[in-house]
């Protein structure tokens, strides 16, 4: 099954690569140029930027005779081209929903091939690849002459970038030409510095802004989003700690278009490819940034969706057949759903399936044991908010989410999670002690949908052996309804909400989530973030990892760093904060 395929976005690439062809030869000089700029420091050369410069280097480009770049979608692939819309239009959105995938299912028995569909990978390994979209990355890669030395193993970044030596040779007629970064010009507020996807830090050059905005509105867009950003962590953070890193994401500092193996271009190239992945899930941005220090950005697997294995998902199939029988003999809701057809949403019969307290079934947890009134079903308002007035943090809070069953559409308020990640968000190194955490690029309104917090479904106990495995936990999401005995785990492989750092006072909150789109789609529990607080611009998003009794048990622990003077004590005892992989 192909990728979702937009007229618009293919309309735009072509555009683009027609408008790109006629400067081609241009840009190969300037690329020249600013080398020279960044060397000594002086203005950007007019001559070269408008167009009517020497134009000979167009008689050496050589038609790139690239094999074309192998389209084997994986889990962590999506995209049909570079060239960034500004915005996606509801259309557009509706069809990426309706395409994209949901789930990514590991068979490593290697016995069973299976049939994959764009929507519902089988893979037999986890593996990362360039996104089969990013062509020029994809063709620096296999045809770049520059290696980069500390890139090796960033799962789905590449090695191999074009250099200026390859300018000439492979920035032809076919090249499409994708801008990874944009930096303001410190000294010439007309003009800005672009580096290119696919080419490595010193073939970035000064363009004329309004040049640039002219042809990709989007990077427009991308400047004020980092202005404001960057504006909100000046007011939020200690000046001298990040001035000078907050200068660095807006000019550049000296030294860095020559310095192409500093790792300030690997967070960058993060924030554009895990961009690009969200961007064709229909999501907002994730950036990776570090205004403190130049320390190595995180090592994963980035997926928006979650991955299982076979086997595991074969588990959830009596709950399944529970779940069937409960829709035939659904009740009248009273109406009380904000689903956009309350007369025929599923939605909260479904939940008093879950809340049931003496139903025979053994996959779920220990009903029998449940007091009823502690599971609530979270619903949605008209505009897609939760209502977290009495929230008690121990409370089991569920929501349900409309499938094709409830007769809604995608834009249905009861289909959050489903939808995706909904604001940007920033992957921010908080300190030494803390490493990485997540702030919000954009407002969120207290009880939005902010993300989904993706990874691998593990078991607890694994059945083989019946013993917990030694592993690190702290990248653990629990479910309390659905399934006690499985994880959500995002230590290897997950999105951006694998950096939500601990606070007493989180800002946010995991909701277990009960969310397939349509009622073919395999099931499987699924953890929700959602905000218990307006969260502004540059503030963090955080959440609790423990219950209340867990942490005033533990005065042995890890003393909480959540703020400062936090009096509690974690239930963490031989924990070593380590974001990069095992
Ligand atoms: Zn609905
Ligand atoms: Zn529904
Ligand atoms: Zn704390």
């Amino acid at each position: 099954m192909a990728p979702p395929k937009s007229t618009r976005l293919l309309r735009s690439s072509q555009v683009a690569a027609n408008r790109r062809r006629s400067q081609l030869s241009a840009q190969a000089v300037q690329a020249q140029s600013v080398v020279t700029r960044s060397q000594t420091s002086s203005a950007p050369s007019r001559s070269t930027q408008n167009g009517s410069g020497p134009s000979t280097s167009n008689q050496n480009v050589q038609q790139t005779k690239s094999k074309p770049v192998e389209k084997v979608p994986t889990v962590f692939d999506a995209g049909v081209c570079d060239i960034v819309p500004t915005e996606l239009s509801m259309t557009e959105i509706e069809t990426i929903h309706q395409t994209k995938e949901v789930i990514c299912i590991l068979d490593t028995s290697g016995v069973f091939t299976p049939a994959s569909s764009a929507r519902i990978p089988i893979v037999k390994t986890i593996e990362a690849r360039i996104p089969y979209g990013c062509l020029v990355a994809n063709r620096g890669q296999e045809l770049g002459s520059w290696t980069r030395a500390n890139t090796a193993d960033y799962p789905g970044m590449p090695t191999k970038y074009f250099s200026i030596e390859d300018l000439a040779k492979y920035g032809g007629e076919d090249a499409t030409w994708t801008i990874q970064s944009v930096f303001e010009n410190p000294n010439y507020p007309e003009w800005v510095i672009t580096k290119y996807l696919g080419f490595d830090a010193s073939t970035a050059w000064d363009e004329e802004k309004q040049d640039v905005f002219g042809k990709f509105p989007h990077v427009e867009k991308w400047m004020a989003m980092k202005k404001s950003f960057l504006a909100a962590i000046m007011t939020l953070e200690p000046k001298n700690l990040v001035d000078a890193g907050v200068k660095r994401e807006r000019f550049l500092e000296d030294g860095l278009l020559t310095n192409k193996e500093n790792v300030f271009w690997i967070y960058q190239e993060m924030s554009y490819f895990h961009s690009f992945v969200n961007r064709n899930h229909g999501l907002s941005p994730v950036w990776y940034m570090n205004v403190k220090n130049l320390d190595e950005p995180p090592k994963f697997y980035y997926s928006v969706v979650n991955v299982i294995e076979k086997k595991l998902l074969d588990e959830y199939q009596k709950q399944e057949e529970g779940l069937q029988h409960v829709k035939k003999i659904k009740q009248l809701t009273g109406k009380r759903t904000a689903c956009e057809n309350p007369d025929t949403c599923v939605c909260d019969s479904i939940f008093e399936y879950y809340n049931t307290k003496d139903r025979d079934d053994e996959e779920l947890p220990d009903a029998d044991e449940m007091v009823e009134s502690f599971r609530k079903n979270m619903r949605p308002d008209a505009l897609g908010c939760l209502d977290f007035s009495g929230f008690d943090a121990d409370d089991q809070r569920m929501v349900v989410e409309c499938s094709d069953a409830c007769g809604c559409s995608i834009n249905c308020p009861r289909r959050q999670l489903q939808r995706g990640q909904k604001f940007g968000v920033v992957v921010y190194y908080e300190d030494d002690c803390r490493k990485f955490g997540l702030r919000a690029l954009e407002p969120i309104k207290k009880g939005q949908f902010i993300i989904e917090y993706t990874g691998q479904i593990l078991e607890v106990e694994p059945e083989e052996t019946g013993i917990i495995e030694d592993r690190d936990t702290a990248y653990d999401a629990e479910f309390a309804i659905m399934d006690r005995r499985k994880v959500v785990n995002a230590i290897n492989i997950g999105n951006a909400a694998r950096f939500m750092a601990h606070a007493c006072t989180p800002s946010a909150v995991f909701i277990e989530t009960h969310s397939r789109q349509l009622e073919s789609d395999p099931l499987i529990p699924r953890i929700a973030v959602y905000a218990l607080k307006n969260i502004n611009i540059g503030e963090e998003i955080t959440i609790s990892y423990f219950r209340k009794d867990q942490m005033l048990k533990n005065k042995e622990g890890t003393k909480c760093r959540c703020r400062a003077r936090c009096p509690n004590y974690l239930p963490i005892y031989t924990y070593e904060s380590d974001d990069d992989m095992e």
